[in-house]
């Protein structure tokens, strides 16, 4: 249901963490909640959007030391260009807070001794098996014997620390009750099951504190601890608004006495939202206001988005060649709450192409070209009662900006999306119904022309505003094309026959031109390829490092699959006569049966692993060919090859 009553709307994104640049799947993120935003602004609610950074943590560390900046320059640079994005994508954000920033840093400071104070944190041991890239501690189950990370597939290193923990124990009935009694407060609903599970199974106390780095918040107390990533991050939300601070006016405004306060967050991080960030209001005595929308990611024809497979969209690729609107509208129109969306070229192409310069831009420059031809420019509002396909247009208006408040308000701009374009199909049809060619014929017509031009015209302008949010640019060139009066842009003036008299241009523009789909795709070829070829290299080593290497050719005696994995392929091999067990990581390219027999090309001195339960003496050599896969080095002639050692 719209809340008809709200007055106030506080809207976060996660802060994204400061590794690297934001590409398509952060900027849904901030995307959708601009939005929401925007369309909360034009319905009269005061609004408040935060987005921000989540600066601190070993990974960060390690960075600015391989970069030879200090930890605060790089996040700073960082926070820099990340605002500059957020600008060309036209993001309205309120504030963007900084968790290094000092107005964050004193607060969590206070707040973690509060906790401290009341027993809800302790002083305890850690020990585990922790990867400093993903900044996470796995279990043993999870690393296996070779202690993998099972996220990363780098090494895991064995730590244990004094660290202190958050009892979330003690509030895990507490927060049962609380998701029971706010059906609302997880969604979709699917997710809220999930996490409910979770904590059915018995929660473990948080690790909240660290001592193998430094670039964190001191706790207070006992500085040669910082604050661990959690109680750090999830506070933002609150510290943003002045909690804590000499200065709790927005704090009080838009959270504590605030009647819809909205983080949305991605699948990933539902969990720790949904049960740390609770907890640690209930340990702080805050009251939950919050509501979570869980989104599912933006995926590549390859899956998820990765450096590795080079396959990262960063916004401006697309931005820069077929302007913002239409990566907003795509963004916003292909992704269901809760669901995963894909992102390709040829699908953003079949929807600009249909939904923006068929359906939206045809239907503003023939209405326009009618006017213009029929009434010199000029829409007058009819004074006769409407007739059947008129009054149909009418009652599907007012049905469609019904659902249209109803979803945009809850979030569902997809389906919010559709009902706009189910007017915009109408209104084409509605032209072919009343053939004002025909009318045009008539001079005793002239009336019940003038009243389909109308009618056309009410629509766009409908539709215009409704689109505002998602599409701010398009909105005002439609307004303008139109003619319309400010007083009839705003959201109140959502009704039909608002306008009475105006004037559209002469000429109208095309809104958005046509693009050609092979056209298209010969472009992201190219550019892909040029992409590749720009690749940095790796550090440079030096001749020394690479004689260290033994490479010895090796023929294929057996090869199959490792049972339970899609990946790896168990080899035996012979060098000089001796066999050899080599695990590579080549399944997905190729056939065990194709490679018996072939000579390839081996490390033979890699220390040897056990991957799996399964001994690796050795190295495959691949190479990484144009289209994304991997290839063998094979020996043709064996004469021809001399050992480099
Ligand atoms: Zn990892």
């Amino acid at each position: 249901m719209e809340n008809k009553n709200k007055k106030t709307c506080y809207v976060t994104t996660p802060i994204y963490y400061a590794s690297g640049n934001v590409h398509i799947g952060n900027s849904y993120s901030t995307i959708v909640c601009d939005v929401f935003a925007r369309y909360n602004r034009l319905k009269g609610i005061d609004t408040f959007f935060l987005t921000g950074m989540d600066e601190h943590g070993q990974k960060i560390e390690e960075a600015a030391k391989k970069a030879g900046k200090s930890p605060q320059e790089m996040v700073n640079d960082i926070a820099k260009s990340t605002k500059e994005l957020w600008k060309n994508l036209n993001i309205t954000n309120d504030d963007f807070i900084q968790t290094s920033e000092i107005r964050h840093t004193e607060v969590v400071q206070q707040l973690f001794e509060k906790m401290l104070k009341n027993k809800d944190i302790y002083l305890g041991y850690y020990e585990g098996d922790y990867c400093v890239a993903c900044e996470a501690y796995f279990t043993k189950t999870q690393v296996g014997e070779e202690c993998i990370c099972p996220d990363c597939g780098k090494p895991t290193r064995k730590v244990k620390e004094e660290s202190y923990f958050l009892n979330l124990k003690k509030y895990s009935n507490r927060l049962l009750k609380y998701i029971e009694e706010n059906p609302d407060f997880i969604q979709p609903e699917s997710r809220k099951n999930e996490v409910v599970s979770f904590i059915e199974q018995g929660l473990e106390d948080l690790c909240v504190s660290r001592t193998s780095f430094k670039w964190g918040i001191p706790v207070l107390s006992n500085p040669r601890h910082v604050i661990y990533v959690w109680i750090d991050a999830l506070c933002n939300y609150i510290t943003a608004l002045g909690y804590g601070s000499k200065d709790e006016t927005l704090y009080n405004k838009f959270w504590l006495n605030g009647d819809e306060v909205v983080h949305v967050v991605g699948k990933d991080i539902l969990r720790f939202h949904a049960i740390y960030w609770p907890i640690i209001l209930m340990a702080l005595d805050i009251p939950i206001k919050f509501k979570l929308y869980a989104h599912g990611w933006v995926l590549m024809k390859e899956g998820k988005m990765s450096k590795s497979v080079g396959n990262i969209i960063y916004p401006l690729d697309v931005t820069k060649r077929y302007g913002l609107d239409p990566l907003r509208y795509y963004l916003t129109r292909e992704m269901p709450l809760g669901n995963d969306c894909l992102f390709s070229y040829d699908r953003f192409i079949e929807r600009y192409n249909t939904d923006l310069a068929n359906d939206l831009g045809n239907l503003l420059s023939r209405t326009i070209a009618m006017i213009n031809k029929y009434f010199d420019g000029v829409v007058i509002k009819p004074k006769e009662k409407s007739d059947t396909f008129a009054t149909e247009l009418e009652n599907l208006s007012k049905e469609v900006i019904n659902n249209y408040n109803e979803n945009f308000s809850n979030f569902r701009f997809q389906n919010g999306l559709t009902e706009v374009w189910s007017l915009i199909s109408r209104a084409n049809k509605y032209i072919d119904e009343t053939t004002p060619w025909i009318l045009a014929k008539d001079e005793d017509k002239k009336a019940e022309l003038n009243s389909v031009m109308y009618h056309l015209y009410e629509v766009l302008r409908l539709v215009a505003i409704m689109v505002m949010p998602v599409m701010p640019d398009t909105s005002k060139i439609m307004f303008e094309e139109m003619g319309v009066l400010p007083e009839n842009q705003a959201f109140d003036s959502l009704e039909y026959g608002k306008t009475s008299d105006v004037k559209v241009v002469t000429k109208p523009i095309v809104l958005f031109k046509r693009l050609d789909l092979v056209e298209e795709q010969k472009y992201h070829q190219e550019k892909n390829v040029a992409k590749k070829e720009e690749a940095p290299t790796k550090n440079e080593i030096s001749i020394e490092d690479f004689s260290k290497i033994d490479l010895r050719v090796a023929e294929v005696i057996e090869a199959s699959k490792m049972e339970g994995s899609d990946k790896l392929l168990i080899l035996k091999v012979k060098i000089d006569d001796k066999p050899r067990q080599i695990i590579s990581g080549i399944s997905e390219f190729y056939a065990p049966l194709d490679l018996v027999g072939k000579k390839i090309v081996v490390v033979a001195n890699l220390k040897p692993v056990k991957i799996r339960g399964h001994l690796s003496e050795g190295m495959i050599l691949t190479a990484s060919s144009s289209k994304n896969s991997l290839e063998v080095i094979q020996i043709l002639k064996e004469n021809n090859f001399a050992k480099i050692s």
